[in-house]
């Protein structure tokens, strides 16, 4: 049996050891936390849960192809069953006023830049991100091309170049109300593209992208449980330092524990953090260079509060509307994101849990702190700041919050070891992608969400599929995916 390393528990990691394992392979994963899914992932705080990945899955339902990769995996079982929410977001004023994005787009009324997007999205629900096979492949379960499903995309891909080439706040300033484009900017970033826009949206308004009930780490525990009911091991707190070709073209990867070989290896960590630290040098080939050059990273920080008290009467993602921007770590905010758990059980009874998502770059100014020592302080501020102006909006939580987590972009680099701190690849209008090769010579292969726009999780499975597959293809086995 030939033995492949898999660095990295996260999606993408334990994706490619699945189908890897299943294709016959001998698969170890080396993970350098303690607990599988990588960036999706939740912690315990005093009997409260906090989320700290996922939003939303693509790929919750048959609709799109990836729910396929969901359900190979055993990602999706009856222990996450997927809640689908509706309204996705809530626009919250300080006087209680709401305005709310419902998966039926009719709700922003008759206006022309409401039809309009109405006509785009339309037309992307019709899009679906295919895992397809890798040519040459021998698959157990070959897929047919679905040329009526490529046909229906037709009109989306005509809107590609326009869309991909304007910002997102560009698109939403057809809108003359304010309150909808605050509303339609809880989508993605302004910054991002507007095909990242509508394609997201899209995925809402087809009644997919769902949140598995359960949490992030549920998800990853899953997918963790298939592996090893199949035979895969997974060794955690095992940090990868080094991995070498050797004479006789083998792998020999150096880990904080000593040294181990393989016939291949997979490489599911931020790609952009591999090329520095994994091969002894900095890796100087041409994609490597021009992946240094063009990454945008996306960032956030991410406030976690358990409070004593049920918030189940709010909306479950408000977005809540500054009169006054918010001033945080060097960035400035007019809306604060904040995602309401109370009906999921993530908290004692009558109690509740709340996120509030701070998008932005923030990592030099977290990074900074670290070093002159400043970091605790800063992060307990950046607290209390955010405590105060949720009082104004949830009045029912002054006085009882009773704990408190704040994760920054710093946090994410020493968790994960992502470049800058970042959890996804910022797409802005007119970026052109820069791919990472899924297979880097003989052997050895990328995956992860760092290989691709915009990253995210469809990304960081369908990536680790294809690297299972081109493993398969250079040792002539057979493809196996359930
Ligand atoms: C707050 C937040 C919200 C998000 N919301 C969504 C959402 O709603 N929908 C969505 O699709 N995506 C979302 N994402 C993004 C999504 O979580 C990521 O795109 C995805 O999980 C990336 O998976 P991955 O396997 O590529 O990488 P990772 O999850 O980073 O996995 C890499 C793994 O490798 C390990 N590792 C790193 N270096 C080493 C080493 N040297 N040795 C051993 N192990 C190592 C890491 O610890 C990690 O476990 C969100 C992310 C965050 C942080």
């Amino acid at each position: 049996m030939k033995k492949v390393i898999v660095i990295g528990a996260g999606i993408s990691g334990l994706t490619a050891g699945i189908y890897a394992r299943r294709s016959g392979f001998e698969v170890t994963l080396l993970e350098k936390t303690a607990s599988p899914g990588g960036m999706i992932t939740c912690w315990n705080r005093k009997g409260y849960t906090f989320e700290g990945g996922m939003h939303w899955l693509i790929g919750s339902t048959p609709r799109y192809e990836v729910h396929e990769i969901w359900k190979d995996t055993g990602a999706l079982q009856a222990n996450n069953p997927v809640h689908f929410k509706d309204p996705m977001y809530t626009l919250l004023e300080e006087d209680g006023t709401r305005l709310s994005l419902h998966r039926d787009l009719r709700e922003l009324g008759e206006g022309p830049a409401a039809r309009r997007l109405r006509r785009h999205v339309r037309r992307f629900e019709a899009v679906c991100l295919q895992p397809a096979d890798v040519p040459g492949v021998r698959c157990l379960t070959p897929r047919k091309t679905n040329l009526k499903g490529v046909l229906k995309m037709i009109p989306a891909v005509l809107l590609y170049p326009w869309l991909v080439n304007i910002s997102t706040e560009r698109y939403l300033s057809r809108f003359k109300d304010g309150r909808v484009r605050n509303l339609l900017r809880s989508v993605v970033w302004p910054e991002y593209n507007a095909l990242s826009f509508v394609y997201t949206l899209s995925t809402f308004t087809s009644g997919d992208s769902g949140y598995p009930a359960g949490g992030s780490l549920q998800m990853g525990r899953n997918m963790a449980g298939t592996l090893e009911s199949l035979g895969g091991t997974i060794r955690y707190g095992t940090m990868v330092r080094c991995v070498r070709k050797t004479d006789d073209g083998r792998y020999e990867v150096q880990t904080d524990l000593g040294t181990e070989t393989a016939d291949a290896v997979i490489v599911s960590i931020d790609a952009r953090t591999a090329i520095e630290t994994l091969f002894g040098e900095p890796l100087q080939d041409r994609w490597a260079r021009r992946l240094r050059k063009i990454l945008h990273t996306a960032q956030c920080s991410l406030v976690s509060l358990g409070v004593r008290t049920d918030l189940s009467a709010y909306p479950e993602t408000m977005q809540l509307l500054q009169k006054q921007p918010f001033e945080a770590a060097s960035l400035s905010y007019d809306l604060l994101m904040v995602n309401n758990y109370a009906r999921f059980g993530y908290a004692p009874q009558g109690c509740s849990t709340l996120t509030v998502l701070l998008r932005g770059k923030s990592f030099e100014y977290w990074k900074k702190a670290r070093e002159d020592g400043t970091y605790k302080a800063k992060k307990q501020q950046l607290a209390q700041a955010v405590i105060r102006r949720l009082e104004t909006f949830i009045p029912e939580i002054r006085g009882q919050v009773e704990a408190i987590d704040v994760a920054t972009p710093a946090t994410f680099q020493r968790y994960c070891n992502m470049h800058e701190g970042s959890y996804m690849t910022l797409w802005r209008a007119g970026d052109r992608p820069c791919r990472v090769p899924a297979r880097f010579g003989q052997g050895l292969y990328f995956a992860g969400q760092r290989t691709s726009l915009c990253g995210g999780l469809p990304v960081a499975a369908t990536t680790g599929r294809k690297a299972a597959m081109l493993l398969c293809k250079d040792f002539d086995t057979v493809f196996v995916e359930r």
